[in-house]
């Protein structure tokens, strides 16, 4: 079986952008999984040397509809699923609240969990990795997912703890 990489996050900070990224498609599959409301997208994608499954997810935030239920549920699926999370975040927002839940949610889980804080495109890389600091994670790949930058380093590195 391929290694599984689920994308995770806030809604709007670039999962997509980066799942296009690195399965190099706009076409992902949407698979249909049944008893679930929203569906997650799969993707294969060449991490490094090695290929692996991405899933796409809708995104976390409170869930304040049911669309954003469905969303948290599938993401719950995802990560339940992979072998792997990245875990998104926008440089452009700072730190959210939302942020550090989902950060503590997702080290409750007990998955290897990659820092990937998006949209440092045009701002200090200095400032962008002090800012995400305070998520507590030992280390994390600053990128522009829109500009293709830091997308292979991400890819290189996920795969080399897979
Ligand atoms: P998702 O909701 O997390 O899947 O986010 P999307 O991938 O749909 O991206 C949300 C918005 O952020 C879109 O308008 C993207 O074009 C934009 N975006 C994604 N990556 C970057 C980036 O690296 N830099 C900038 N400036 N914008 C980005
Ligand atoms: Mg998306």
């Amino acid at each position: 079986r391929l290694p599984v990489v689920a994308i995770v996050g806030r809604p709007n900070v670039g999962k997509s952008t980066l799942f296009n990224a690195l399965t190099r498609t706009r076409d992902a599959l949407v698979a249909d999984i049944p008893g679930v409301t929203r569906d997650r997208i799969y993707g294969r994608a060449t991490l490094g040397e090695q290929p692996a499954i991405l899933i796409d997810t809708g995104g976390l935030e409170e869930a304040a509809d049911e669309v954003m239920a469905g969303a948290q549920q599938q993401t719950r699926l995802a990560v339940e699923e992979a072998d792997v999370v990245i875990f998104v975040t926008d440089a452009r927002a700072g730190v959210t609240p939302d942020d550090l839940e989902i950060s503590r949610w997702l080290r409750s889980c007990d998955k290897p969990l990659y820092l990937a804080v998006n949209k440092t495109d045009g701002l200090s890389e200095a400032q962008a990795m002090a800012d995400a600091s305070e998520l507590g994670f030992e280390s994390m790949t600053l990128m522009a997912a829109s500009h293709r930058r830091g997308v292979e380093r991400l890819a290189r590195e996920v795969a080399e703890g897979l």
